[in-house]
């Protein structure tokens, strides 16, 4: 970045910023040397995880992980932009969240969503989740919300090409079913509930044209999801795609749903009341603990069975 000059330090370097005065006198970060700091980078896992995951990167205490064939840097855009969502949230919310083993997998562009270890079942599967007939999971779906929520590399490392969702932030909607199911404290989803309540059952928004319901419209869960790819500058479906309404970005919903806004803000920017709310004592979970002795499955199975959620685009 090249700035007016101002001072010494500036005059020195030719004009640059106080930001860049460090890295272009010695070529590296200084600050990042004297605390013996290394940038975020990804690893390669030996063995792969579960199989299938060869490469993870660490964002706040959540890890994203892909196949080796995904590129590097759709890892550390996934973590840039989960970093964005987690900032301002309390500890208590990055808490729940590794309590309940939560993490976000990338789909490789050649890849198809059944490839990820956990929806590997469906592969093929006439209906896959949601009995739709005549369409397989990997038709309807490149990305999924839950416990392990996920979306295609080629919306991270180009959003705007993405051949089937331009200029939508899938990674951003599918992580913040995670947040709403596995890391707020059920006052702030009963906020959220009531939120969706009065802005689209009481004041009618978020409907199209024909009456119909745009996908934020459909549920509280949806509503929430579709406004955050708002609140964090991209768009959900549209309420008129002609005219592309509302306009994306957080002004377009700030105008649109400025309910929805308020309250996603309180949320994000970790001010929200009920956040504050004590949480109970941090309880480390043994993995055997976790099976349901009434169904046989892992609470976890049972979570994703229930919490999967299509992107529905
Ligand atoms: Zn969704």
């Amino acid at each position: 970045m090249r700035y007016a000059a101002a001072g010494a330090g500036a005059a020195a370097t030719g004009g640059l910023c106080t930001y860049c005065n460090g890295a272009a006198a010695a070529g590296v970060l200084p600050e990042y040397e004297k605390k013996g700091l290394r940038a975020r980078a990804v690893r390669i896992l030996t063995p792969p995880r579960d199989g299938f995951y060869g490469k993870e990167i660490d964002v706040l205490g959540l890890p994203v992980r892909a196949h080796t064939v995904v590129s590097d840097p759709a890892l550390v855009v996934a973590a840039d932009r989960l970093a964005r969502m987690l900032r301002h949230l309390p500890a208590a919310v990055s808490e729940r969240l590794a309590r309940r083993g939560a993490a976000f997998h990338i789909i490789g562009i050649g890849q198809g969503t059944s490839d990820l270890p956990e929806h590997a079942h469906m592969k093929g599967v006439d209906g896959g989740y949601t009995g739709e007939k005549g369409v397989t999971l990997d038709q309807r779906a490149r990305g999924m919300g839950g416990v392990h929520s996920s979306c295609g590399e080629e919306n991270l490392i180009d959003l705007d090409s993405d051949p089937r969702y331009a200029g939508r932030d899938i990674l951003t909607h599918e992580f913040a079913h995670c947040i709403m199911d596995v890391g707020l404290p059920p006052a702030l989803r009963a906020a959220i509930l009531e939120t969706y309540h009065e802005s689209v059952e009481v004041q009618g928004r978020w409907r199209r044209e024909d009456g119909s319901s745009a996908y934020a419209g459909s549920n509280a869960s949806e509503y929430f999801a579709e406004l955050t790819m708002w609140y964090f500058g991209t768009h959900g479906e549209f309420v008129d795609a002609k005219q592309q309404q509302p306009p994306p970005g957080p002004g377009g919903l700030a105008a649109y749903d400025p309910d929805g806004f308020k309250l996603l803000a309180a949320i994000y920017s970790g001010t929200h009341p009920a956040l504050s709310e004590a949480d109970p004592p941090s309880v480390r979970l043994d993995p055997l603990d976790m099976d349901d002795p009434a169904t046989g499955r892992s609470v976890e199975e049972e979570e994703i069975a229930s919490s999967l959620v299509q992107t529905g685009v």
